[in-house]
């Protein structure tokens, strides 16, 4: 008899990710954290606000803009509140703005840690169905994903891939980045999804 399962994945950041830059006080090119604070200044009704990074090495500050010089009457004013009190998800949701962060520093390091929170949902068939979600993007890669999620090597998810038995919806290639809502279908018995 086989049972049917549908699971969902959230991928959960532990971290905010590292940025690259010149430290002006090391003289090179080195790692820098998010202090997980803003900085805000307003002079009269100009407002400018800066996400502040710290360097590994020195703590010197490199403060990446997140408004300049905006008048403060175009600011929504819970927004600002969230700038004041350095609301967590605000910091994040600029600190994971990937591709604007790599426009302003050396490099974006987006190997950060991650937790996996596993939900079972239903089931009715032999296969398996897991629907990935997240609230942050770090470009993870989806064949690295399945081998953490199935405990098996990169290669072997290669090969389940090219057989069949693990698909994609929708198909995209295996080697991409992981996208929000992406179901992984396992076709057969041999993961029971409850290691
Ligand atoms: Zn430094």
């Amino acid at each position: 008899m086989s049972i049917n399962n549908l699971f969902t994945y959230e991928i959960i950041a532990q971290e905010t990710p590292y940025i690259n830059r010149n430290c002006s006080k090391c003289k090179t090119n080195t790692e820098f954290y998010c202090s997980e604070k803003f900085r805000v200044n307003a002079n009269q009704k100009i407002v400018d606000i800066w996400l502040i990074y710290n360097c590994k090495h020195c703590e010197g500050t490199w403060n990446y803009p997140i408004l300049s010089r905006v008048n403060i009457n175009k600011i929504d004013s819970m927004l600002i509140q969230k700038f004041m009190n350095n609301d967590k998800e605000t910091i994040w949701y600029y600190a994971f703005q990937i591709s604007k962060l790599r426009k302003q520093c050396n490099g974006v390091n987006t190997d950060i840690r991650y937790e996996l929170r596993k939900e079972k949902l239903d089931s009715l068939s032999n296969k398996v169905t897991i629907k990935l979600c997240y609230k942050y993007d770090f470009g993870l890669r989806i064949d690295k994903l399945i081998a953490e999620i199935f405990g098996i090597s990169r290669s072997k998810v290669n090969k389940l891939s090219q057989n069949g038995t693990i698909l994609l919806n929708p198909k995209i290639n295996m080697k991409s980045k992981v996208i929000d809502d992406l179901q992984i279908t396992v076709m057969g018995d041999w993961y029971d999804g409850s290691s």
